[in-house]
């Protein structure tokens, strides 16, 4: 799945906004660092054909030193690393997408302004 064509910066920033939040409320600031880190990977197009292929990053895994390492006591965390927050906002993303799209297509047009319909 090529999601960085499918994705615009608006909808990455939508997701790391509420990912950021969600750690600032935890104080989990070394999650926060890799968010920001994850956000700067998925709007730079040489994330995808270069570190992305060759840590096949999921949610729940990664092949960076990063992640290998994430018990050492040095790492001082073990969520995940910056590819695996990077596909996180992806799939939340597309996951937003998607349901936006329902709920627009469910709302019956009556309800919409006017200069909308036209
Ligand atoms: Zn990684």
């Amino acid at each position: 799945m090529n999601n960085q064509t499918l994705l615009t910066k608006s909808e990455i920033f939508t997701v790391y906004n509420q990912m950021r939040a969600a750690a600032r409320r935890e104080g989990n600031t070394k999650q926060i660092e890799r968010l920001n880190k994850a956000l700067g990977i998925l709007l730079s197009k040489e994330y995808y054909a270069g570190e992305r292929l060759a840590y096949i990053p999921t949610k729940d895994s990664c092949g960076c030193k990063d992640w290998e390492f994430r018990f050492s006591s040095k790492r001082a965390y073990t969520g995940g690393c910056k590819h695996m927050l990077a596909e996180v906002m992806m799939q939340s993303a597309l996951a937003l997408r998607a349901a936006h799209e329902v709920t627009v297509w469910l709302t019956p047009r009556e309800s919409f302004p006017a200069e909308v319909i036209a």
